[in-house]
């Protein structure tokens, strides 16, 4: 008999994980599992999360999306990474604060590692993330990292996307039922455990008892197979990362041929920080707070500041969250996805590629012979350890400032909001820089790449003087710089703007 998979919630993870593992596991096929989602018409989706990470690409791609879809339907726009502003100091305090965490990883083409020439200055004065790829020059001049005639998912630049949250869960469930998936609207009103602990089933308010092999919950914040029925505890990270409140807007352009920013961008405030996201017909603006150092209507203030004159009419929505995680996401015969699982906030983007991560898990550890317990304890180990370290590059955002203005960011460089884990490798990188044996590429969703952009751009320094005799090829790395320059030259003046690249989509090839 085929294998029965039952997810419960159809926000962005219910649909990318049953358009994926319909792909992966054969649901349209004899031999493959049968895979049903149940999303209740009365829940809504959280309808946020509009800023993506590269493995996006393969991930929409296995589904079978096709990019110019996703930009029709979703007003999805091409994101290159994320421009932070006064993240290291209080506007006005020093020099001019911003640097971007980009997505294309420092250019090899040299066969010289370039990152400790860079750090004796033959690199120039300018920041390790404009000398090490030609990424952020191109994206600061509103270019996109591909050519109209790039296959789908493809580009020079490494690339992921803005997109309308809701419109790509639409999109996502006409490709999940494409791909097999049955689907019911209705609410799951009671999850039935059976002697042992396990879900025996489901019930719903219209079609009775639903029963599976696997239960997947993607219930979003409210857990109910996971946290509610099963009672796996969840790990509050709050006293490393703070924010647990967001408030959001959305804005118009101010007029439609207007460009668009090729990357989030992420402004420090007193008490959080904003994001700002530019999707073909609008831009999405929500300013993330701390609810112990701020109060909803100071926080919209702040919003309000930052969208300008433009939004004094805006309607805003309002968010909670707690930044945290289930250390026993895959309990028995139930595995939870997305929210139910974990969030710490928004910054980073983490959200969706957990969602990634955790389908991608579940196709590769699928309990064929029904060893729940096997695939379990390997999935937790996995997805626990991507916790860990993605708390850990995330705090590195924060505990690297030199702001002190207000008890926020005050309280984010004492020692005791930070994990021993991310103090380690600090400790590590004062005489030497991140390198791949800092990171497990199986496993870290930041390579060595994201954190030595961070590091760098946060103003961090690594000392390699009594390393410097041994770094003799100053010309070919200069040589390298340029051609890097050279490369960033080329990309502006071929590559097409953000807005034309999204209008030619728009327009159907
Ligand atoms: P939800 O969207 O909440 O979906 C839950 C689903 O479960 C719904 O379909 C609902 O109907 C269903 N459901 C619930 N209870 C029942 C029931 N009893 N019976 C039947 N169905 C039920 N992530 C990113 O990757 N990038 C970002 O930029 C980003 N920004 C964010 C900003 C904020 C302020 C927040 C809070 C989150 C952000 N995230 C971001 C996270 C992102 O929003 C989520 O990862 C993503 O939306 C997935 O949510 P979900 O599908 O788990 O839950």
């Amino acid at each position: 008999m085929r294998q029965r998979i039952l997810i419960v919630g159809g926000g962005t993870a219910g649909w990318l994980t049953a358009g994926y593992l319909a792909k992966r596991l054969s649901a349209d096929l004899p031999g493959g599992v049968a895979i049903t989602l149940v999303e209740s018409r009365d829940i809504g989706v959280l309808g946020v999360g509009e800023g993506t990470f590269p493995t996006i690409r393969r991930t929409l791609a296995t589904i079978g999306i096709d990019e110019a879809e996703l930009v029709r339907r979703c007003g999805a726009t091409f994101k290159q990474g994320i421009k932070f502003a006064n993240w290291r100091h209080v506007p006005g305090e020093g020099a001019s604060d911003h640097y971007l965490h980009p997505f294309q990883v420092a250019d090899q083409s040299s066969g010289l590692e370039l990152l400790p020439y860079w750090l004796i200055g033959a690199g120039g004065s300018e920041g390790w993330d404009t000398v090490a790829t030609p990424q952020k020059k191109a994206a600061d001049a509103w270019r996109a990292p591909k050519l109209a005639s790039h296959a789908d998912y493809v580009g020079p630049l490494s690339y992921a996307f803005h997109f309308d949250a809701i419109a790509l869960a639409g999109l996502l469930r006409e490709q999940g039922i494409a791909n097999g998936v049955r689907h019911l609207v209705d609410t799951v009103t009671e999850v039935m455990l059976d002697a042992d602990g396990a879900i025996g089933g489901v019930r719903t308010e219209q079609h009775g008892m639903l029963d599976a092999d696997l239960y997947i919950d993607c219930t979003g914040f409210r857990a109910e197979l996971i946290g509610k029925a099963m009672g796996m505890p969840f790990r509050s990270c709050r006293d490393t990362l703070f924010c647990n409140r967001a408030v959001t807007a959305q804005l118009p352009y101010p007029d439609p041929n207007a460009p668009i920013a090729s990357y989030t961008i992420s402004t420090a405030q007193q008490d959080g920080w904003t994001w700002d996201i530019g999707l073909a017909a609008r831009r999405g603006i929500g300013h993330v707070y701390s609810s112990d150092h701020s109060d909803d209507e100071t926080a919209e203030r702040v919003l309000r500041a930052y969208l300008g004159p433009a939004g004094a009419e805006a309607e805003v929505r309002r968010f909670k969250f707690d930044a945290g995680y289930r250390e026993i996401s895959w309990h028995k015969n139930c595995v939870a996805v997305g929210l139910s699982s974990g969030f710490f906030e928004p910054l980073e983007a983490t959200g969706i590629a957990f969602a990634e991560v955790a389908a991608g898990l579940i196709a590769n550890l699928f309990p064929w012979g029904g060893d729940h317990e096997t695939s379990a304890r390997q999935f937790n180990a996995a997805l626990r350890r991507r916790y860990e370290r993605a708390l850990d590059f995330i705090k590195l955002h924060y505990c690297l400032s030199e702001r002190r203005d207000t008890d926020f960011w005050r309280d984010n460089v004492a020692a005791a909001s930070i994990p021993d884990s991310l103090q380690e490798m600090l400790d590590r990188w004062r005489f030497r820089w991140p390198n791949e044996l800092d990171i497990d590429p199986r496993t870290d969703i930041f390579t060595e790449h994201s954190w030595q952009y961070v590091l760098y751009g946060m103003g961090w320094k690594t000392d390699l003087t009594a390393r410097a005799g041994a770094l003799r090829y100053h010309e070919d790395a200069r040589r390298a710089f340029a051609e890097v320059c050279q490369q960033a030259q080329f990309a502006i003046r071929n590559l097409p703007s953000n807005r034309d690249l999204v209008q030619y989509a728009q327009r159907g090839r």
